[in-house]
């Protein structure tokens, strides 16, 4: 499909469209939500949800205004339990704020907040699933966060960018787009090279592209940088929905960018199935399997992956963590559900099938990871 065709994602080829918006965008330097502006981003969404186009917002900004409220320093990033009383104290003037602004204009809001735990383990992934398509189902417009008081450091998403790609993928969305304070991805930092050049649109996530990311996020307001958006990208395409990065920096960012056409396009990759690509996106991986070129090419074609293949088993996990699979130069080839704990796999890898029985009991598996709970990267 062409890019220009998609751009603005327009209501009769995106049914249904994740919008993120940063916390730069929605708070101001003194700490107060842009009501003025926030307005002209909830006209854009009635005018689509009039179109048929079905809206879930993904909002930042918690963190930002309760910190302001609390006179907190360094935007109240300075330690964790800054950050959540200032989430604490931000989500519910936030939360307040849309549900007045889409009040006006005769749209019901919800409210969802989650944490990266809710989204990484199967059932309650399904659960936050089926309460998204319900509310879709009744025309209400979902407000999600992170739940940034509760979720602990190393369990956090800690960016909106990877929660809305992870929440399209949860919602089936067709696409999703990110606001941002950069009206793309460019070919190296803006700020930094007068050469760097925007890319329209891209095709595949190689290595070349992932190199462009620059660290760090330029307001100094929300925490993702172009890292994180690139992995929402990732997150998002190999879920079958595109993803967008365009300038919030404009009054009615949508029509602006339906209107001007100025953004970056990640286009969705061919779709593994809905069990597949929720592996695939999981952000908590526990251990690593490096392999062998006969085993990285038998996975190529499908096949499950047996102990013979496996040169080396790094990290502590149990039977049915997830783990990634990389090739003889350290690449991730794919992402699996193991059968077998860390202990046990050290013992088998490299064995053939026969020889487990012997190693581990009668009752053993003959494979490491089996086809159906992997997904190739
Ligand atoms: N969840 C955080 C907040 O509401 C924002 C995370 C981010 O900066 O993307 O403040």
């Amino acid at each position: 499909m062409a890019t220009n065709a998609l751009s603005g994602f327009p209501p009769a080829l995106v049914r249904r469209l994740v919008i993120k918006i940063g916390s730069a965008l929605l708070v101001d330097p003194a700490g107060e939500v842009r009501v003025d502006w926030l307005r002209t981003l909830v006209a854009d969404v009635a005018a689509r949800k009039a179109a048929g186009q079905q809206v879930i917002i993904v909002s930042s900004g918690a963190i930002a205004l309760g910190a302001r409220r609390l006179k907190l320093p360094k935007g109240g990033r300075g330690s964790l339990e800054d950050a959540q009383a200032a989430a604490a104290t931000g989500q519910i003037a936030l939360s307040q704020c849309w549900a007045s602004l889409l009040h006006e204009k005769g749209i019901t809001a919800a409210q969802m907040l989650v944490t990266l735990d809710d989204l990484e383990h199967r059932r309650r992934y399904l659960n936050a699933s089926a309460t998204l398509e319900r509310l879709m189902a009744l025309d209400v417009v979902p407000v999600v966060n992170e739940n940034d008081s509760v979720a602990t450091a190393e369990i956090r998403f800690g960016d909106n960018d990877r929660l809305a790609a992870r929440i399209g993928q949860a919602a089936r969305a067709d696409a999703v787009v990110l606001l941002s304070d950069v009206d793309g991805l460019y070919t190296a930092n803006p700020h930094a090279d007068a050469n760097a050049m925007l890319i329209e649109r891209i095709e595949r996530i190689d290595a070349r592209i992932a190199a462009m990311a620059d660290t760090g996020s330029a307001s100094g307001m929300g925490s993702g940088g172009m890292v994180s958006k690139i992995q929402a990208a990732q997150i998002a395409t190999g879920a079958g929905a595109h993803l967008a990065i365009i300038s919030g920096k404009v009054d009615a960012p949508l029509s602006h960018w339906a209107n001007a056409g100025r953004g970056s396009i990640f286009l969705a990759a061919e779709s593994q199935g809905a069990r597949k690509g929720w592996l695939s996106g999981r952000l908590t991986v526990l251990g690593r399997i490096i392999v062998d070129a006969g085993a990285e090419a038998a996975l190529g074609k499908g096949n499950s992956l047996l102990p013979a293949g496996v040169a080396q088993v790094e990290g502590v996990f149990a039977r049915g963590d997830v783990v990634d699979i990389l090739n003889q130069d350290g690449r991730v080839i794919a992402r699996g559900l193991t059968e077998y704990d860390s202990e046990a796999a050290a013992k088998i890898a490299g064995r053939r099938s026969e020889d487990i029985p012997g190693l581990l009991g009668e009752m053993s598996r003959t494979v490491l990871v089996h086809r159906d709970h992997m997904a190739m990267v």
